[in-house]
């Protein structure tokens, strides 16, 4: 059972919030599979929705013999959890009945324009939702004598919730609102509350600084001493956007990811090094080709599977994410037996195939973000050329103060560097300052025109 404010204490400094993050890789295996034998024999007899869905595909729970077994248990996507929904409104039948009430729902916007709601009791939301979520901003050094500021727009966005209630019931902290905020009354607050952490996606942060200097205000000096990120690719995904941050806020940079659906998947630690909440989750990298799992440590497509959560457990869960991979052989400095998660490439369709070679969002970012003179807005899209192949075209925004006459070398410059990490040629096309969208949550920067 969870305790709100269970670590409450300036007495005692606690490194690792969980003991789950210095566990032997050995017990921590023993533990997701206890966990996961757990789960499948709850649901097979209190979920109709994965008994008719296991049944019908012949997988059984004593099929579980070792943790590499969850191989035979079907996948799930978000469109079936969708489907359930729209039969069954408002939670569809993957809801595992008497489990308490609903006291916190996420919704997940999809690129469809077709909601998923994802209920959360209170048992699944404090004791396991902002666990998973409270580690990282425990491991960035968030504590009860902060003030947090979280700037996400005010939605049903799970990263709003957990962010907001991991650190003002689960810490301490004093976490202020300010979702209707614009940015400048948003930076007049942040001087005069004294904000020590900023919460928000990376897009969104970088603009705040941008805006503070407009405004003759160096951001570096309005005392924010950690940014976390999350939404969209940050520190763990595109080092150079977290580079960016560093540069624009002086702050220390962290980011997690998770999803909605799930739990917070990964956080950086001080050492700047991915860790994946494995006694929460179970983690498969998978061909997408194929479905079978890859070599340890190579790229695939994220699937996974709640072993935790009771009310709405995801097993198996097809992420719709591309991975770098996860390693779990080599230790890390920080002293967690976490394993390492080497960050996202972008979403199964955001990564297209030009002329033999995946393009991926976070990897196009790394490169725009690694260049001074491009500003933090940029879009790419796929299109046919005019001799029938796929090709890309990046429009970026220049830095503001830079002159027209020399957007050209600019342009050259990002072509080449983009020719460097990707082997192609990519179109590039200089746009004037200001003319793509701010973006508040999740940035929307690529679309298939082919
Ligand atoms: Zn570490």
């Amino acid at each position: 059972m969870f305790m709100r404010g269970l670590r409450q204490t300036t007495e005692v400094d606690y490194k690792y919030w969980s003991p789950a993050e210095t566990m032997p890789p050995s017990e921590i295996k023993r533990l997701q599979y206890n966990r996961l034998l757990e789960q499948v024999n709850y649901l097979w007899t209190k979920s109709s929705f994965y008994h008719e869905k296991w049944q019908e595909s012949g997988f059984y729970p004593e099929r579980l013999k070792t943790l590499e077994d969850i191989r035979y248990i079907p996948r799930l996507t978000k469109e079936e959890i969708r489907e359930s929904q729209e039969k069954n409104p408002p939670y569809g039948m993957m809801c595992v009945p008497g489990r308490g009430p609903i006291i916190r729902i996420g919704m997940t916007s999809g690129t469809t324009g077709r909601p998923v709601l994802i209920p959360f009791t209170e048992e699944d939301y404090f004791g396991t939702y902002c666990e998973g979520h409270v580690r990282s901003a425990w491991a960035a050094g968030v504590r009860k004598e902060d003030i947090v500021h979280v700037a996400y727009g005010f939605t049903p966005f799970m990263g709003l919730a957990s962010s907001y209630d991991s650190c003002e019931h689960l810490i301490g902290s004093l976490v202020v609102p300010g979702g209707t905020w614009d940015s400048s009354l948003r930076l007049t607050m942040i001087e005069k509350l004294g904000i020590t952490v900023l919460m928000g996606t990376p897009t969104y942060l970088l603009h705040l600084a941008s805006v503070a200097e407009e405004h003759g205000v160096d951001p570096r000096k309005l005392g924010v001493r950690v940014i976390c990120t999350a939404g969209e690719p940050g520190a763990m995904s595109a080092p150079n956007t977290g580079l960016r941050l560093e540069k624009a806020w002086g702050s220390k940079i962290y980011d997690y990811s998770g999803t909605q659906e799930t739990n917070c998947i990964a956080w950086l630690c001080e050492e700047g090094t991915g860790h994946l909440n494995e006694d929460l989750l179970y983690f498969e990298v998978l061909d997408p080709e194929t479905n079978e799992p890859v070599e340890p440590g190579a790229p695939g497509k994220l699937v996974i599977t709640d072993l935790v959560q009771k009310t709405h457990p995801c097993i198996r869960f097809e992420t719709g994410d591309m991975v770098r991979g996860i390693e779990t052989d080599t230790a890390c400095p920080c002293g967690r037996t976490l394993s390492k998660f080497k960050g996202f490439k972008g979403r199964v369709g955001d990564i297209i195939k030009v002329r033999g070679v995946c393009v991926s969002v976070a990897g196009i970012e790394n490169v725009i973000r690694g260049i001074e003179d491009c500003s933090d807005n940029y879009e790419y899209h796929a299109f046919k050329g005019s001799n029938g192949m796929d090709r890309i075209k990046v429009r970026i925004e220049p830095q503001k103060n830079i002159e027209a006459e020399l957007w050209d070398n600019i342009s050259k410059k990002v072509a080449e560097a983009l020719h460097n990490a990707f082997m192609i040629n990519m179109d590039v096309e200089v746009i004037p300052p200001g003319t793509l969208p701010i973006y508040k949550l999740k940035a929307k920067r690529f679309r298939d025109l082919r």
